[in-house]
Formats: structure tokens, C-alpha cells, sequence
């Protein structure tokens, strides 16, 4: 713990200290005002979306590009979340996108949820536990400090700039003394306006905005790809203004949605097309519908695949042995053995289960009964067919029966085995196959 002193960010822990013990102050000395209360609901969504919709989706990622008041509102309004200047923020985030998970990576999420949430702000960089001294991959330091991202645009723009040469006396306005001001002016609550518009709503825009670097990589589902932490989450996406789609968003980050069904909740998308059709905003990037359709079909074909590998399937041909005819004959006798499609099934035990009966099947040991099963006398179900697969012990040499002598009814006629219908050879629950591509499956790449 002791350690832990010099490292700490005197200026930032005071302002996520001193903000919320002030805010309890307030909740507990300050009378309820309806007016003040709205207000401060309203100032919190002002606050938000300067980060969700200004730092984070517009200058972080350039997601779309916004006129001049729309900018100043947003640096205005992200100066009022009092969590550092646009520049400063996009940095560790852009940083954040890099690197994610990396100890390069200012929020990696492998520090932790408390780290994630608050820690990385409230102290200064350490090196990451098991870091060694060199990254081997770009030859620099692991000295705790995240890693480097490009902030030359942001460094070009001049509104962006301003906000971050005066952003202490900006924030100062915006954060504290605004909410104090209107709430003082308009109805003459001061101290509401100053403890609930400002130190209540603060506390709350902090914690909530945190959330997408702590609980957005801890909390929820990879709809579109499971390789990295980044999460989707109803809960984070209400308390950040739509930013809980951590998943898709990391997938990609250019997009200005971060959720993209109807249904989902993104209050900074819907603000952003607003403005769109406001003509406040233009150049609304999307990523193409095709790229995106194929991360949700991996993920789920990587779903359906641990369904498919938890199941028992049937022996392929190569596990099989191969039986002669006579051999097939001879095992016959002793036992129920049927051929279905080149595959000799061992009936003995499932024949008591057949629901036309154990004679039927008890009849057919030692023959082929491939057009029997297909329809010949009756069409047997997908159920039934995958069932018989289970029941393979061998493959009969040549396929289909080659004696000459045989009764007529038992030879598939003209039947060569390479001609066995392939719907006849393979079981209806493994015509569909997930199969994994590997260095020797060259044709799959
Ligand atoms: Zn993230
Ligand atoms: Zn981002």
C-alpha cells in the first residue's frame, strides 16, 4: 500500500473525491427542488454525450465529421464531464484501442476491475505484473506508461486545441460554476444547482463513463468476436448512452453506431443522426453490413461448433474395417448384421426397439436392405437414419453385394459404390458440418 503513495495523481484523486463527498453533502443538506432536479438530468445527458458523442465517437475515432457549433458543443460539453481535455482523452484511448489488453493498453483489463474503473486515472503508470523489460515486438519500454497513438489531426485542430490549452478555468465553468449559475439565475436555487447539477450529476457522469473502460470489458457477450475483452451489455449500454456495445465497437471502431439493431440502445447514435439530418453533422461512417454479418456468423458458427463436438457421432469409413461378403455372411449368423448403403450395421440390440418390430429387422441380417430403408418399403425418418449411423461396425467390400448368386431383392441394381446416393450415405445430421480450417487443409483457405 505504501507504495502505492507516490504514484498517486494528487490533482485527479481529489476531484474524484472531494466531488462525490461534496455531492453527499448536498443529497443530505440541500432540499429537494423539481426544477433543479430536471435540470441536473438534463446537464447529465449534456455531459455524457460530450464523451460519447464528442471525445469519444467524433475526435477519438473520427466516426463522422460535425459543423462548428456541433463542435464547440461537444468540447463544451465534454470539458463539463471534467475528465481531462479532448486531447489528453483520445490519446489514452486511442492508445486504449492499440493495445487493448496489452500492458500497453492504459485501461488493460487484465489490472482489474477497480484499475479498469478508476485506478488508471488516479495512478500514475506502473510497470504491468510480468511485464518484462523490453516488448520484443517493437523494442520499447514496458515501463507502465501506455503506448503510443497518433494524435497529429487532433493536434491540427484548432477548436480542439483551444479546449485543451484552457481546459482547467473550461472545466472549472462547465463542471462546476454553469450548473451552479443557471440553477441560481433561473430559480433561485444556488446551492441545488451547485450540489446537484454539479457535484451529484459529476459523480454520476464520472462512474458511468468509467464504466465503458471497466464493466464494458468484464460484462456481457461477444456477438462479433471473442478474441479480445470488450463486451455487449443492456446495463452498460443504459448507463453510457449507448457506449455498452463495447463488442461491436472494438470490431469496429470507425462505425458511428455502436449498436446496430433497431432495437438496441444507443442514445449517442440517435443523437448523432439527428444532428445528421439537422445538417449539423455529416459523413456518418458505417462499416459494410457484409463485413459485419461475417464476425456474427463466426461467433455463432463457433457456438453451433461446441454443440457439434459435444455430441457422438457415427465412425467415418477410415475407422471401419472392411468386410468381404462372405465374411459379412458368415458374422450374419451369429448376430444381426444389416447392410445399408456400403455400411454393415450391427442391429442386434436396437432390434427389439424397431417400431415395426425386431422380425423385420431380425429378417434382414446378412442383407442389403439399402433401398428397403429409402423407401422401398418405407421411408425411414432423419431420426432413424442417424441412428443407424451409430450402429456401423464395418464397410462391405465393393460397396454392394457382388455375388453373382444373390436373390435379386438383394442387390441394388446396377449400383456401382461410388454410386451409393450420398444422401443414402451420409446421415441427415451431418450434411451440414462445421469444420475447422487448419495449416493442412489447404483447400479451406
Ligand atoms: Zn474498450
Ligand atoms: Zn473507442
Amino acid at each position: 500500500m505504501a507504495a502505492l503513495v507516490p504514484r498517486i495523481r494528487g490533482f485527479n484523486l481529489a476531484v474524484l473525491v472531494i466531488t462525490p463527498a461534496l455531492g453527499l453533502y448536498g443529497l443530505c443538506t440541500v432540499p429537494f427542488n423539481l426544477a433543479t432536479t430536471i435540470f441536473s438530468a438534463i446537464f447529465y445527458v449534456f455531459s455524457m454525450l460530450g464523451i460519447t458523442a464528442g471525445y469519444h465517437r467524433l475526435y477519438s475515432h473520427r466516426a463522422y465529421s460535425a459543423s462548428v457549433p456541433i463542435q464547440l458543443f461537444l468540447l463544451l460539453a465534454g470539458a463539463s464531464a471534467v475528465q481531462g481535455s479532448a486531447l489528453w482523452w483520445c490519446r489514452s484511448h486511442r492508445s486504449h484501442h492499440r493495445y487493448t489488453d496489452t500492458p500497453l493498453d492504459p485501461y488493460n483489463s487484465h489490472r482489474g476491475l477497480l484499475y479498469t474503473h478508476i485506478g488508471w486515472m488516479v495512478l500514475k503508470p506502473a510497470p504491468s505484473p510480468g511485464s518484462s523489460e523490453e516488448n520484443p515486438g517493437t523494442g520499447s519500454r514496458l515501463d507502465g506508461k501506455p503506448g503510443r497513438s497518433n494524435d497529429s489531426d487532433l493536434r491540427n485542430d484548432k477548436l480542439v486545441m483551444w479546449q485543451h490549452v484552457n481546459y482547467f478555468p473550461i472545466a472549472f465553468f462547465m463542471g462546476y460554476f454553469l450548473p451552479c449559475l443557471v440553477a441560481g439565475w433561473g430559480w433561485g436555487d444556488w446551492r441545488g444547482g451547485l450540489y446537484f447539477a454539479g457535484m451529484v450529476r459529476l459523480t454520476l457522469v464520472h462512474h458511468c463513463t468509467f464504466c465503458v473502460n471497466s464493466l464494458a470489458h468484464y460484462l456481457g457477450t461477444t456477438p462479433y468476436d471473442d478474441k479480445l475483452s470488450p463486451r455487449d451489455h443492456i446495463i452498460t449500454a443504459i448507463v453510457t448512452l449507448g457506449e455498452g456495445h463495447h463488442n461491436f465497437h472494438h470490431q469496429f471502431p470507425t462505425d458511428y453506431r455502436n449498436a446496430i439493431k433497431w432495437y438496441q440502445w444507443d442514445p449517442t447514435k440517435w443523437f448523432i443522426w439527428t444532428c445528421s439530418k439537422l445538417g449539423l453533422a455529416y459523413h456518418l461512417k458505417t462499416f459494410p453490413s457484409n463485413e459485419i454479418k461475417k464476425g456474427e456468423l463466426t461467433m455463432k458458427m463457433k457456438q453451433l461448433k461446441q454443440e457439434q463436438d459435444s455430441l457422438t457421432w457415427h465412425k467415418e469409413v477410415a475407422d471401419l474395417p472392411v468386410v468381404t461378403w462372405e465374411h459379412f455372411q458368415d458374422q450374419a449368423k451369429e448376430r444381426t448384421l444389416v447392410l445399408i448403403a456400403g455400411f454393415i450395421h450391427d442391429c442386434t440390440a436396437f432390434a427389439q426397439n424397431h417400431p415395426g418390430g425386431a422380425m423385420i429387422v431380425e429378417k434382414s441380417s446378412g442383407k442389403d436392405m439399402t433401398a428397403a430403408f429409402f423407401g422401398g418399403i418405407y421411408s425411414h425418418s432423419n431420426a432413424a437414419h442417424n441412428l443407424l449411423s451409430m450402429m456401423r461396425v464395418g464397410v462391405l467390400e465393393g460397396g454392394v453385394e457382388t455375388t453373382h448368386d444373390a436373390p435379386p431383392e438383394r442387390v441394388v441394381a446396377n449400383l456401382r459404390p461410388e454410386d451409393i446416393n450420398i444422401d443414402f450415405r451420409v446421415p441427415p445430421a451431418r450434411k451440414l458440418m462445421i469444420v475447422e480450417a487448419t495449416k493442412t487443409q489447404q483447400d479451406l483457405q
